[in-house]
């Protein structure tokens, strides 16, 4: 039976707990929840507006600020205000190396495939801890707002977000606080605010524009039987609002010929303009011209200048449009409703073009900034069970996964994924010529296997010996509709292949799975300090494995001072690997990281010139 209480912000009567609805944003983050009318809301503490800008400042004192405070300090101390954190979840270093540059604080370069790390003053975050700042200040901000505790939540991710990026969002919402009932695509959250799909009946296929600071996504969703399947999606991880803003800048700075280098060295007046270049993007949203000055220079532009100046940005995104159209296997006429997304598509040419484009008049009634934010409220509601209109489809109620480094559990199938449901991962070996691997299935929420339930083993074998990592074993999990899995195991360079059945649900009762809930909500922050220490030290450890095989292969190529050196930095790794300090263990990956660069990449052009002339010689 629900517990009830009086809200003491609305004197109405609440259920003691609610599911709030969060859209983690590139550029704003926001939280919502559907008030005692039944309507969705976005949460709006004391004044701090609905958007909270998804930046953290770490102040001096050790202290974090986060939202419009952090903002502040963008231009001011760069390299302690971390901004676009999404784009680094759940990333590896190889991944962003192209776009390093954006970032104006420290993002680890250990150029690997391990997960990125951000490095601020002497401690180490990786960005699913900074992501959980975010998360926890959006959950203190309503729970201050609502009077009420607020410990479930629903977190939206862009459709195209692989498993690794949707695990390090769930990850995020623990370290906050939050026990995260689901992963929604925001496409599906947006949809879901303008009450499409709701109905299981119903069966459209439809288009999701969204346009938001930084960033570009269109999708394409099939809907059927209350299902969204993304049938595409398309976009630009580079093209978004602030491009506007930077035309407008750039067309000040002609208009008025200002000197670029006076300009790049007054970093105040450089960010004053940028605020005046999006303040007057903003205006003309409403009006034909925005005439304003600072410092004495005039800041005027029309309109139909800024619609000139963006045209082609606008195009690059219908050029998108159009490849997801195609890779969907759809056309533009087909498509039934077009939903607008994100703050930038509040610019009329935007809209305009978009309609044209496909055809008909778009969505565009409810807030583009929180329409993602108030669908996830919608599909919170619809978890909480609160709309008996809409069917419940199964769903499985504890995440199935497998054991991996360190004794951690990888889920493969989160809980109330439903079901019937397929889902996989890729794995490789982690000692050279390894030809065996051992699969553990385990049932459970906690971050250590031990901690949960233990389903299945079985051994791969005969994989054929390989360097590590250069094995690829894919490992895919088939939950069907009885509550039947199948987990298959196959090396994809010899074709190799392990299956096993096994009945998730066999033996345990109700009261068991509640109890395990329970257990998980409990232990959740603790879960995930553990887990980031033990990926620290896998992660030490195979670096020690490298160092060492370096040196032994390459010692021919090395001075002697090298030599010596690279084996206290080894040592000093060593030693860190069991002091229970992840940041110490990150500390000296890096220091050993640092010092071997430069010749590392010296022995490796002349190892492989000396195995050239091997080659010449016979
Ligand atoms: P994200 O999804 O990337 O976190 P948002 O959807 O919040 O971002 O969009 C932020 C962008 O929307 C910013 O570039 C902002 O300047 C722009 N924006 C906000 N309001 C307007 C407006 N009235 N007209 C045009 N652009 C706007
Ligand atoms: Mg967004």
């Amino acid at each position: 039976m629900a517990k009830v209480s009086i809200n003491l912000a609305t004197g109405s009567l609440q259920k003691e707990e609610l599911i709030v609805g969060i859209d983690l944003g590139t550029t704003n983050s926001l939280v919502a929840f559907i008030n005692p009318d039944g309507n969705p809301q976005v949460i709006n503490d004391t004044g701090k507006g609905l958007l909270v800008p998804s930046i953290i400042h770490f102040q001096a004192d050790g202290s974090i600020v986060v939202g419009n405070e952090a903002k502040e300090f963008l231009t001011s101390d760069p390299e302690n205000t971390i901004f676009s954190v999404k784009r680094l979840l759940g990333r590896s270093y190889q991944d962003i190396a192209r776009y390093r540059d954006f970032f104006s604080y420290k993002v680890i370069d250990d150029n690997s495939e391990s997960l990125v790390k951000i490095k601020v003053g002497d401690k180490f975050y990786t960005p699913i801890e900074l992501s959980g700042f975010i998360l926890k200040e959006l959950k203190e901000r309503a729970e201050h707002a609502l009077k009420i505790p607020v410990n479930r939540a629903v977190i939206t991710v862009p459709a195209y977000f692989n498993d690794s990026q949707r695990q390090a969002t769930r990850d995020a919402g623990k370290l906050a606080g939050l026990d995260v009932l689901r992963i929604v695509n925001e496409p599906t959250a947006a949809s879901l605010a303008y009450g499409i799909g709701l109905n299981p009946d119903e069966e459209k296929t439809i288009a999701v524009y969204d346009l938001g600071g930084g960033t570009f996504d269109v999708s394409i969703l099939k809907i059927q039987n209350g299902i969204f399947e993304v049938l595409s999606t398309n976009g630009d991880t580079f093209l978004g609002g602030d491009d506007f803003d930077r035309a407008i800048l750039n067309y000040w700075i002609t208009e008025n010929n200002l000197d670029p280098e006076v300009l790049a060295n007054d970093q105040i007046l450089n960010q004053g303009l940028r605020l005046k270049a999006e303040e007057a993007k903003k205006a003309l949203s409403t009006q034909n011209l925005y005439n304003d000055s600072l410092n004495g220079i005039p800041l005027a532009i029309s309109k139909q200048k800024f619609e000139e100046l963006i045209a082609p940005k606008v195009q690059e995104t219908l050029d998108c449009c159009k490849k997801a159209l195609v890779d969907g296997g759809t056309k533009a006429e087909e498509i039934q409703e077009v939903i607008m997304v994100g703050g930038s598509t509040r610019t009329p040419m935007v809209k305009e073009r978009v309609a044209a484009f496909f055809g008909k008049a778009v969505h565009d009634q409810i807030n583009p900034d929180q329409v993602v934010a108030l669908g996830a409220a919608i599909q919170s509601d619809i978890l909480a069970g609160n709309r008996s209109d809409i069917l419940l489809l199964d769903v499985t109620p504890l995440s199935l996964g497998i054991e991996t480094m360190g004794g951690l559990m990888d889920v493969i199938i989160p809980r109330n994924s439903k079901v019937p449901t397929k889902a996989g991962r890729q794995y490789t070996t982690s000692v050279d010529g390894q030809v065996n691997m051992k699969i553990s299935v385990f049932q459970g929420e906690r971050d250590l296997v031990n901690e949960n339930r233990k389903l299945a083993e079985f051994e791969l074998k005969g994989i054929p010996a390989m360097p590590a990592g250069l094995p690829k074993v894919d490992i895919n999990f088939l939950l069907n509709a009885d509550g039947i899995l199948t987990v298959q195991a196959v090396e994809l360079r010899s074709g190799v292949k392990q299956e096993v059945a096994i009945k998730p649900s066999y033996g345990l009762t109700d009261a068991e799975v509640e109890q395990m809930l329970l257990d998980s909500i409990q232990h959740a922050q603790a879960d995930v300090q553990q887990r980031m220490l033990i990926e620290a030290r896998t992660e030490g450890e195979q670096m020690l494995y490298t160092a060492e095989r370096f040196l032994e292969k390459n010692s021919a190529y090395l001075q002697e001072n090298e030599i010596v050196e690279t084996k206290t930095y080894i040592e000093a790794l060593r030693a860190s690997l069991n002091a229970g300090d992840k940041d110490l263990i990150h500390a000296k990956i890096d220091e050993l990281n640092e010092y071997t660069r430069p010749f590392a990449e010296r022995v490796m052009d002349m190892a492989i010139s000396q195995a050239m002339k091997g080659k010449q010689i016979e």
